[in-house]
This record gives structure tokens, C-alpha cells and sequence, in this order.
């Protein structure tokens, strides 16, 4: 989880919303298990944005998503706050576990867990990673509660930042050869900026790598 700085609210969120939501809330009166219409919430004129905000990323677990893998969440769900169907600060770009999987408002609050839109949020002061393995820092009881919500500890994260390790791995040693070949000179610009690479907030697993590159001093 990295920090993202949510833009203004989409066009058509501004024209629409209020009335998307009164109907919503009409429907939920005859039917409560009713859902708001995904080709209004997950409009492209609101994908367009949160694509903007998380650079095709997962807001939760950072796993890099093409488009047709890309759901938008409620933050707190519609069960629980149908009135925030359609409002632009309770809409999150997600992969489809962490959407699907999350544990419910009642069980986890998400005012319990790390939220990547707050204004000023430092997820590295609440997460870390042992390799691909992620912890609470300092037994941080937003780390803990993050993590359990959005089940980030799950094997198919494990492995899929794993892959992101080894491949990080592999261009870390072919840069040290080189070095060795060379006579043990020093990384060059070039090759520092390589590594440095797998720590932007556009690439997967970001926080991860970035804890990786501070322990190598890079
Ligand atoms: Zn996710």
C-alpha cells in the first residue's frame, strides 16, 4: 500500500450522483438486498480517474492490474452505507480478492486499518515486509488490522511478490558481475537508477521494494 492523492471527482459523478443515489435508495426500500448498478458506479468516466490516482494498481495490495481486472470498491461497503453508493471518496480502484475477500465494515472498520486517500498517510509506518511476507511494524495495530481486512498475508500475494524479489534478485547479481568484471567499481547512475526503478509508486508491490532498497542502501 503506498499513499494516492484522490483529484477532483469525476465529471460524471458531479452530474450524476445525487440522482443515482436517490434512485439506488428508492430500490433498496422494495428490495434490500438490492446492489447499485456497476455501469454506474464503475463508469470509465470513474475508472479514468482512480486509474489516474493508482496507476493501474490495486489501492489495497498494490498488484499490478490490466483493465479488465480492475473493480472499484467501496471503501465502506454499500450494505452498510448505501448512501455512499456513488460518492466519489468511498470509491477505490481494487483487484477482485482484495474487493471480494475483505472482511466487512462491522467486523474490521476501516477506520481501524491504514487508508492509502487519507491526507499525510505513511503506510510504512504501519507495514513491512519480512522478503515477500508482509507484518505489522512495530506490532502497529493499524498494520495488524490492514492486513487481516484486506487478507494481504494471503499466499497468492506471498508468491506474486516473490516473483517481484527474483526478478529484482536477478538484475541486482547481473549488475554486481559487472561490477566484479570492472575491477569492483562502484554502481553506476545508470544502474542505480535500474534498481531504483522497482521502487516507484507506478510499479507492483512498491512499499515492498522501497523497504528493499533503504536495506541495501540504495
Ligand atoms: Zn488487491
Amino acid at each position: 500500500m503506498v499513499p494516492l492523492e484522490r483529484g477532483e471527482a469525476p465529471a460524471i459523478l458531479v452530474r450524476k450522483a445525487a440522482d443515482w443515489t436517490a434512485r439506488y435508495l428508492e430500490r433498496r426500500k422494495l428490495d434490500a438486498s438490492a446492489r447499485p448498478l456497476p455501469s454506474q458506479y464503475r463508469h470509465e468516466g470513474v475508472l479514468v480517474e482512480l486509474r489516474r490516482m493508482n496507476g493501474n494498481k490495486c489501492s489495497y495490495c498494490e498488484r499490478l492490474l490490466a483493465e479488465p481486472e480492475q473493480e472499484v470498491d467501496h471503501h465502506v461497503e454499500v450494505a452498510e452505507c448505501p448512501e455512499r453508493a456513488f460518492d466519489w471518496s468511498n470509491l477505490y480502484l481494487s483487484c477482485a480478492p482484495c474487493n471480494s475477500q475483505k472482511a466487512p465494515n462491522r467486523q474490521v472498520p476501516v477506520a481501524a486499518c491504514v487508508d492509502p486517500c487519507a491526507p499525510g498517510v505513511q503506510p510504512d509506518a504501519h507495514l513491512t515486509f519480512d522478503d515477500e511476507r508482509i507484518e505489522a511494524r512495530n506490532a502497529s495495530t493499524h498494520g495488524r488490522s490492514t492486513i487481516q481486512k484486506y487478507r494481504l498475508d494471503w499466499q497468492d500475494l506471498d508468491l506474486a511478490r516473490s516473483k517481484i524479489l527474483n526478478t529484482f534478485a536477478f538484475a541486482l547479481d547481473a549488475i554486481r558481475q559487472r561490477q566484479l568484471v570492472d575491477g569492483g567499481r562502484d554502481l553506476s547512475d545508470e544502474e542505480r537508477e535500474i534498481l531504483r526503478a522497482f521502487a516507484t509508486p507506478a510499479r507492483p508491490f512498491s512499499l515492498m521494494m522501497k523497504l528493499r532498497l533503504t536495506r541495501l542502501s540504495l
